[in-house]
């Protein structure tokens, strides 16, 4: 079950829904088991999708690191344990930063530092940088080539998972696969990745240039509008908060074009 082994293990940490290993050169994702007591206070959790979540992951990773030349972490292992839990294990990045955390000190060489950086040592220029880089990346490599992973048919390999923006609204709500509807005009699926932002954009700590795409989790095939990304953090959050665009959203995704009853909100 575990490609590498635990011999160099570096750190285990345990969150809400899964058990994470690291070692030099690996992650090992393990989904923990259904009603297990949480790490957060002992009290039994679970989610819909926690096992398919890291199946889908390593789908995603199989088909973008084959179909496209978006950098993403190489895929050593995924499976199922005897216990029926998922796992998952990736290559790790050494001295990859999440584009988030760039601004938390300057990234420029010594003597080279920006003037700007504020009372905590944090640098917006730095932030600032990464971010642009990260952007322009997206716009021209990462997306276009997405756009180009079509489908007749929502999610992947029969399980849909949206976006986490969409799981907070809806945490028990199952959406079967559909097909698109060609008579009623409507085109094909594209391949998203479902939360493309900040906390999953890893950069060169020194270049500030985009090293990988990481956490392909929420991945599949979508409606276009589905497409979106973000590499600042206060767009992100707003997508958690826009019913407007949810709506419309789920809309797309039920094949009804648009317009969800909002009672179910
Ligand atoms: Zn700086």
């Amino acid at each position: 079950m575990v490609v590498s082994g635990y011999v160099e293990r570096e750190a285990e940490v345990t969150t809400a829904y899964q058990k994470y290993i690291t070692t030099k050169t690996t992650l090992h994702q393990a989904a923990l088991k259904p009603w297990q007591p949480g790490a957060a206070d002992g009290a039994p959790i679970s989610r819909l999708y926690n096992n398919e979540r890291l199946l889908n992951h390593a789908a995603a990773l199989r088909l973008v690191s084959s179909k496209t030349t978006i950098p993403v972490p190489k895929l050593l292992g995924s499976g199922t344990n005897p216990d029926g839990t998922a796992w998952l294990e990736t290559e790790r990045t050494p001295g990859g930063l999440w584009l988030d955390t760039v601004r938390d000190k300057c990234r420029m060489p010594a003597g080279k530092q920006h003037t700007t950086i504020t009372a905590d040592g944090e640098c917006d220029e730095c932030g600032a940088i990464a971010r642009a880089n990260a952007a322009r990346f997206l716009a021209d490599e990462v997306i276009p080539q997405l756009n180009m992973l079509t489908s007749d048919t929502t999610g992947l390999a029969g399980v849909v998972i949206p976006p986490l923006w969409v799981m907070h609204h809806f945490p028990a709500t199952c959406w079967p696969s559909r097909k698109a509807e060609a008579g009623a005009g409507e085109e094909g699926f594209v391949f998203c990745h479902g939360n493309l932002h900040g906390h999953s954009i890893m950069v060169h700590p020194e270049t500030l240039h985009v090293l990988k795409i990481a956490d392909w989790d929420d991945a599949g095939f979508f409606p276009r509008e589905f497409q979106v990304w973000t590499v600042t953090r206060g767009e992100y959050e707003a997508y958690y908060e826009d019913m407007g665009r949810l709506e419309r959203m789920m809309g797309l995704m039920e094949g009804r074009g648009g317009g969800l009853e909002m009672s179910r909100l």
